[in-house]
């Protein structure tokens, strides 16, 4: 008999990353358009030099940092390749078999996925009235075996965010033995003051747990690199399941030099969420229907039309990410970016 791996993964969706087209313009997977500024090449050309030591364990000087700007103990933090390996560290160190990890769909595409790799049970709750979490059902789903929630804050794809009230309400309901992740790789590009900051939300709380990255308002997706705060137990956990080494000299020092030009690249953000607020006034006016977003991309609930207008943005050198039968995902670029692709919604004949 031949080698065969989990039956149980032939049923798992594979992570689809954003289409690369040579040449053309890349609003697929919610980078920021712009180049690191030179202090961070810098820096990870000076690591460079170190690459034939391991990195730092722990990433015990990131974690430092983090702890001192978050204002939590540095027990609470656990630094992760990318965010969305803390997502599956999370689940790991939280689930076994019979667990169910919930969250809702669409959402990020990585929630189903370390789920059914850790071996752990989905349980998902449809999207809310204006492409919005659902949190009245989410509580109605929690029952005894809910070990894990995801809320992606502001949504992905959907772009839509939770008011403070909501959310407290929220948290004040679900059980202290089911934790709640909020993800918050979008927070630099929230501009509503209503929306809350996870990790105030989070103090006093040691059943939520928040996610952040490096990967997006921060322009390093291509280092792997992000955090999670939570309590010391939950932190703990992460770090325990966590691979050795996976967060590498060259993220390191990527994340820490990005910290010290952190205005720069926030004065960036700024830039990018008012030409988000921008764009979705020019879509409306071409008559798309597009939620209130939050985040540094729009979601066009387009339904059984997402596919032709992706492949015609395509065919105009614009890739966007599209999910069939659902809607359409265009992350906010440069302002030139952002022109072509509204060029090119401005001829989607459907
Ligand atoms: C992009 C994204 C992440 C972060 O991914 P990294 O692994 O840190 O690059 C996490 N959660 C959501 C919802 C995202 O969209």
């Amino acid at each position: 008999m031949p080698v065969r791996v989990r039956a149980d993964l032939a049923a798992m969706p594979d992570y689809v990353p954003g289409r690369k087209i040579a040449g053309a313009i890349n609003l697929a997977s919610n980078e920021v358009s712009y180049p690191p500024p030179a202090a961070i090449v810098n820096a990870v050309a000076e690591a460079a030099a170190s690459v034939h030591r391991y990195p730092a364990m722990g990433s015990d000087d990131l974690v430092r940092r983090v702890a001192a700007i978050t204002g939590v103990d540095p027990s609470q933090v656990a630094i992760g390749c990318g965010s969305v390996a803390l997502c599956q560290q999370l689940v790991q160190a939280l689930c076994t078999a019979q667990d169910e990890v919930l969250f809702a769909w669409r959402s990020f595409e990585a929630y189903p996925i370390v789920t059914q790799v850790v071996g752990a049970v989905r349980h998902t709750v449809p999207l809310a009235a204006g492409h919005r979490h659902d949190l009245a059902a989410s509580l109605e789903a929690i029952n005894e075996r809910t070990k894990l929630i995801f809320v992606s804050n502001p949504l992905n794809p959907t772009g839509t965010a939770l008011r403070t009230a909501e959310l407290v309400d929220f948290l004040d309901r679900v059980p202290e033995d089911v934790l709640v992740v909020l993800d918050e790789a979008y927070r630099e590009f929230v501009t509503d003051p209503d929306v809350p900051d996870g990790l105030e939300l989070a103090r006093g709380r040691q059943n939520v747990a928040v996610l952040r990255t490096f990967s997006k308002a921060y322009g390093l997706a291509g280092s792997r690199v992000g955090y999670c705060v939570a309590s010391p137990e939950v932190a703990g956990g992460v770090r325990k399941v966590a691979i050795p080494f996976s967060v590498n000299r060259f993220a390191h020092a990527a994340a820490l030099a990005s910290l010290d030009v952190e205005d720069e690249l926030m004065a960036r953000c700024r830039l990018i969420s008012a030409e988000r607020d921008r764009v979705r006034e020019e879509l409306i006016k071409i008559g798309f229907e597009v939620p209130e977003s939050q985040a540094n991309f729009v979601w066009l609930p387009l339904g059984e039309r997402a596919a032709a207008f992706n492949e015609h943005c395509v065919e105009q050198k614009v890739v966007l990410r599209c999910f069939a039968g659902d809607g359409v995902r265009v992350t906010i670029g440069t302002p030139e970016e952002n022109e072509a692709m509204l060029a090119a919604a401005r001829t989607f004949p459907g």
